[in-house]
């Protein structure tokens, strides 16, 4: 994708200090999903390494990783499976819980919605310390599929999220803070 392109993904995403609380730089991606055209090119941008490869499902994060992820199942004609919080999901699920800042919290994924096999891409709109997609990477494991890659359309690379995703073959991630 040419730099161009980039630079007007990076205008598209609005810095809000302080939230949700004090001394946090929230990356806001509302005004980019208002823009069709930058929606479709921010889309393009997150599955440029994976073209060639089979993808059979897209498993996107709660919340904002159902938007990219979404939209990157319908782009290439696969599945899209979420994984949520807990408690959210209605039928049979498999847990895992991570550590946050404080305490811990607990995501979940339904038992039968990967199979053995299976080609699997994990989808989330950032990579902040890791956390969330190590324990989402973690419930893809334990369903038999297999793991494609992981893309992230913006990475904070301060925080180094991507060492917790050894795992994944590729960490991919257009915009880079
Ligand atoms: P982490 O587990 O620390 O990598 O956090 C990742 C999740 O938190 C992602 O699903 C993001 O949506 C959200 N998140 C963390 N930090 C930010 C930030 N500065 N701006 C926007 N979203 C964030």
């Amino acid at each position: 994708m040419a730099a161009t392109d980039l630079s007007a993904l990076h205008a598209a995403i609005r810095d809000v200090p302080d939230f949700p609380k004090p001394g946090i730089l929230f990356k806001d991606i509302t005004p980019l999903l208002a823009d069709a055209a930058l929606t479709a090119q921010a889309i393009s941008a997150m599955l440029e390494p994976f073209a060639q490869r089979r993808i059979d499902k897209v498993v996107g994060i709660d919340a904002r990783g159902f938007i990219f992820g979404s939209m990157i199942a319908q782009r290439i004609g696969a599945g899209f499976v979420p994984i949520r919080k807990k408690g959210k999901l209605p039928w049979r699920t498999r847990g895992v819980d991570y550590s946050l800042e404080y305490g811990t919290a607990s995501v979940e994924m339904h038992e039968d919605a990967l199979r053995p096999g299976e080609q699997v891409l994990l989808a989330d709109d950032l990579l902040a310390t890791g956390g969330t997609a190590a324990a989402a990477l973690q419930l893809i494991d334990q369903s038999g599929a297999t793991l494609v890659g992981s893309s992230f359309l913006i990475e904070l690379t301060f925080l180094e999220g991507r060492q917790r995703l050894a795992q994944s073959p590729i960490v991919h991630c257009p915009l880079r803070y």
